[in-house]
């Protein structure tokens, strides 16, 4: 079963390096499928020093104030005896953290880095990892606390973006929300008890935390709280005793204060029958147990999901067509391709097997027709006609052979009307091929996903067209003097 919560580490990992963490609608999200732990409270309310007495160690940042300005995904992966315990952060891999007060300077620089110097918050998380024989496989997600007012320092927003960000994490259903209350507070206005109540009514996926046992005032107790009468939740509620300010100033550690929090329990006569069932241990231990439960429910559902994701890619994947190469040998190549399938698809259409290339032969089996049976050769070749340009060109001495002068006028007087219906022809053609480009261009599916390239070609090919519509007009006007100066 451990492999189990180990597996979906690795899944959580995979989604943090591919900038999935869940939020972003627009976008089908694996992470949020996974089940993890959500560490909520108020301010100073100890959520922080839950977590490392979970880990047992001291690697987090803590103080007054915000000290926590992004969710920390912490990851722990329980190795062999005798390994030595090292922490690893996602965004620096390959390097091992075994001092941890270096491990909580990383934290901090960290969410500098993204936050700069200010109190500002970010919702993008920090990975860390956590590798030790003495953890279990858990992973936990500290957020920052909840607060009332905005500080010095602060944006007048904050206090509604720390909620929502909180809340995203939350309200999902496949989040266990462990919900810290100090004991030293009344249940009754617990920031932790307020939101996981809106997000889970049933109480069904939250694990009621009492912190500072040991700072509640003399003759009262949690018992109400703590066997669950005063707010009942499905999971039983632990109470745990965490490092006061003073014990981390003078730097008691981790086993130290494990041993306090079980005299506590252990001596303390409120406690005593619950002692079995209290302490940061036995909470880690709960919430391990519960995850693997979730996850082992939770299974089927992400391999069909993660199955289902995978054929959905695959699919735009040949949509999109394979890659392209980066040397340009083959880019060339694949270009002269693409061009290639235009020019085929381009060359069905003047040919047949796609359409609009007999429209060509429409332009020289009516138009040109048409547009010539319009010339009016009627009139220009009249006797009358005939008659007046001759004695124009030749005047009235009597011919030897033929008034050759007025033969050449009319004649060239007849060739000049086929100018006008042959440029039109050159022009009609030249307009059917332009379409016929853009047609080839939107038909050959392989250059849709290169825009630039589909531009290009059109450029290319309209050029071409123009150059060749001009040097038919040349050709018509050669045609045109040469058979004038003859
Ligand atoms: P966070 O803001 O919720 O992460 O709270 P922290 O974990 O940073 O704790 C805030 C302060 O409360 C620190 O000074 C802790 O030493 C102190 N604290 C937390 N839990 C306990 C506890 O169980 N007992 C005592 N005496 N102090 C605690
Ligand atoms: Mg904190």
């Amino acid at each position: 079963m451990e492999s189990l919560i180990v597996t979906v580490n690795r899944i959580q990992r995979a989604c943090t390096v591919l900038g999935d963490h869940g939020g972003d609608a627009a976008l089908p999200t694996l992470w949020e499928a996974l089940p993890s732990v959500v560490v909520v409270g108020g301010q100073s309310s100890g959520k922080s020093s839950v977590l490392e007495s979970i880990v047992g160690r001291d690697f987090l940042p803590r103080g007054s104030g915000i000290v926590t300005r992004r969710p920390l995904v912490l990851q722990l992966h329980k190795t062999e005896e005798g390994i030595q315990e090292y922490g690893e952060f996602l965004h620096l891999p390959k390097k091992k953290f075994t001092d941890f007060s270096m491990v909580r300077k990383e934290i901090q620089d960290e969410t500098d880095r993204m936050t700069g110097k200010s109190k500002q918050i970010s919702p993008v998380p920090i990975h860390l990892s956590i590798y030790s024989p003495k953890v279990v496989n858990l992973t936990l997600i500290d957020l920052p606390g909840l607060t009332k007012v905005a500080v010095e320092g602060q944006p007048e927003s904050i206090v509604q973006d720390i909620e929502t960000m909180v809340r995203s994490y939350v309200e999902k259903p496949n989040c266990i929300i462990l919900a810290i209350t100090p004991a030293n507070q009344d249940i009754a206005t617990s920031d932790a008890m307020k939101l996981s109540r809106e997000v889970d009514p049933a109480g069904e996926r939250t694990f009621g935390v009492l912190t500072k046992l040991d700072l509640m005032d003399k003759g009262t107790n949690a018992i109400d709280v703590l066997e669950g009468r005063a707010y009942p939740l499905q999971h039983p509620w632990v109470g745990v005793v965490n490092r006061s300010q003073a014990d981390i100033n003078k730097n008691v550690d981790m086993i130290a204060s494990r041993r306090k929090e079980c005299e506590f329990f252990a001596t303390n006569l409120d406690y005593g029958h619950l002692a079995r069932k209290m302490g940061s241990e036995y909470l880690a231990k709960v919430l391990s147990q519960h995850l693997e439960s979730v996850i082992r429910a939770r299974l089927p559902g992400i391999t069909s999901l993660i199955n289902k994701s995978i054929e959905e890619l695959e699919a735009e994947l040949s949509h999109l067509g394979r890659s392209v190469a980066v040397d340009a040998g083959t880019q060339l190549y694949t270009i002269l391709e693409l061009c290639r399938t235009f020019d085929h698809i381009f060359k069905e259409h003047l040919d047949g097997g796609r359409p609009g290339g007999d429209r060509i032969y429409g332009v020289f089996d009516n138009q040109l027709p048409a547009a010539l049976r319009k010339l009016p050769f009627d009139r220009h070749l009249s006797l009358q006609n005939i008659r007046k340009v001759v004695s124009e060109a030749d005047g009235y001495q009597p011919h030897l052979l033929a008034p050759e002068q007025g033969y050449r006028r009319l004649i060239d007087g007849a060739l000049s009307y086929f100018r006008g219906p042959a440029e039109a022809s050159v022009d009609a053609v030249h307009f059917l091929l332009k379409e016929l480009v853009r047609r080839s261009i939107a038909e050959t599916q392989e250059l849709k996903r290169f825009p630039t390239l589909q531009a290009e070609i059109a450029a290319a090919a309209n050029e071409a067209l123009e150059r060749l519509r001009e040097e038919s007009k040349k050709q018509l006007c050669e045609w045109w003097t040469w058979s004038h100066h003859t």
